[in-house]
C-alpha cells in the first residue's frame, strides 16, 4: 500500500505545477483514468494543436479550457505559462499523440518551469517508441532513442556515429522517407543487421515488419507506405 499513498500525497499537494500527460497515438481507449482526471481538473491545457486535442477532450466530456503551444511559439509563451503557474493555475502540457518531449514540444517549458522552482510531474502513458522496441524482438534492456534523423544536413555524420552505436536504435520516421532510410541503414550499418518496423501503433492497419535490413526493405517496396512509423534496428554489438 505504500505506493498508493505516495500517489496520494503527490496528487493532492497544494502547489499548483505543471503536468505532462501523455495522450493516445491512434486507440482511444489507451488514455489512464488519472490523465482524464488531471484533464478535468487542470486550469488550462496547453495544446499543441487545439483542434486535435479538441477532439480527445469531447470524447472523454473534458470542458477544460485550452491554450495553443507548440513550436512557433513556445519561446514567446513559456513565460507566460510560468506566471500563471506561480499564480496558483494548474496547467497540463498535451502533444497531439503520445508523451509530450518526445520527438514533440515539452523540453523547453519543463527545463524553464523547474528554473522557476514549479514542479513538474509527468504522467506514464502512451508513446510510440515502447511499443515498437518491446515487440521487436531486440534487446530493449539498453537502448538508444534517436527519433527524427535529421533530413539532410547532419544525416550522413550522424549515421556515421550510429553505426558504432553497440546498442538497439529506435527511430521515429514519415513513410515517403521510409525506404530511403531503411536502405541508408544497409550501407552504413550492414545490409544483415536485423530491423523491425512498425507501422500504425494501435490502430486498425497496425502491422510489424521483421528481419534482416535488406528483407524488410523489400518488403515494403511492394507497398504503397502510409500512416505512422516506427524502425527499430540492432546495435553493432548485439549482432
Ligand atoms: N510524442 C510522440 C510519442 O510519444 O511517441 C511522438 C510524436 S512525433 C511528432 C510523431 C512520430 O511518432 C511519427 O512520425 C511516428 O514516427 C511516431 N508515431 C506516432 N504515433 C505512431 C503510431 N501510432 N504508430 C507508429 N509510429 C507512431
Amino acid at each position: 500500500m505504500q505506493g498508493n499513498s505516495i500517489f496520494f500525497l503527490s496528487d493532492t499537494s497544494t502547489m499548483a505545477k505543471l503536468i505532462l500527460v501523455p495522450t493516445p497515438i491512434g486507440n482511444l481507449e489507451d488514455i489512464t483514468l488519472r490523465a482524464i482526471r488531471i484533464l478535468k481538473e487542470a486550469d488550462l491545457i496547453l495544446a499543441e494543436d487545439t483542434r486535435t486535442t479538441g477532439n480527445l477532450l469531447r470524447h472523454y466530456d473534458i470542458t477544460t479550457r485550452m491554450s495553443s503551444h507548440h513550436l512557433f511559439n513556445e519561446h514567446r509563451s513559456v513565460p507566460q505559462v510560468i506566471e500563471r503557474i506561480l499564480q496558483g493555475e494548474n496547467i497540463v502540457l498535451v502533444s497531439d499523440a503520445g508523451t509530450p518531449g518526445i520527438s514533440d514540444p515539452g523540453f523547453l517549458l519543463v527545463r524553464e518551469c523547474l528554473k522557476a522552482g514549479i514542479d513538474v510531474e509527468c504522467l506514464p502513458g502512451p508513446t510510440a517508441l515502447i511499443p515498437a522496441l518491446v515487440s521487436s524482438g531486440l534487446p530493449c534492456d539498453c537502448f538508444h532513442f534517436e527519433g527524427f534523423l535529421p533530413a539532410k544536413k547532419g544525416r550522413q555524420s550522424r549515421l556515421k556515429i550510429l553505426a558504432e552505436m553497440p546498442h538497439t536504435m529506435v527511430f521515429y520516421e514519415s513513410p515517403h522517407r521510409l525506404i530511403k532510410s531503411l536502405e541508408e541503414f544497409s550501407v552504413y550499418f550492414g545490409a544483415d543487421r536485423k530491423v523491425s518496423v512498425s507501422r500504425e501503433l494501435t490502430k486498425v492497419y497496425e502491422e510489424t515488419q521483421r528481419g534482416t535490413l535488406t528483407e524488410v526493405t523489400e518488403y515494403f517496396k511492394t507497398k504503397t507506405i502510409k500512416g505512422e512509423i516506427v524502425i527499430v534496428v540492432e546495435g553493432k554489438n548485439d549482432k
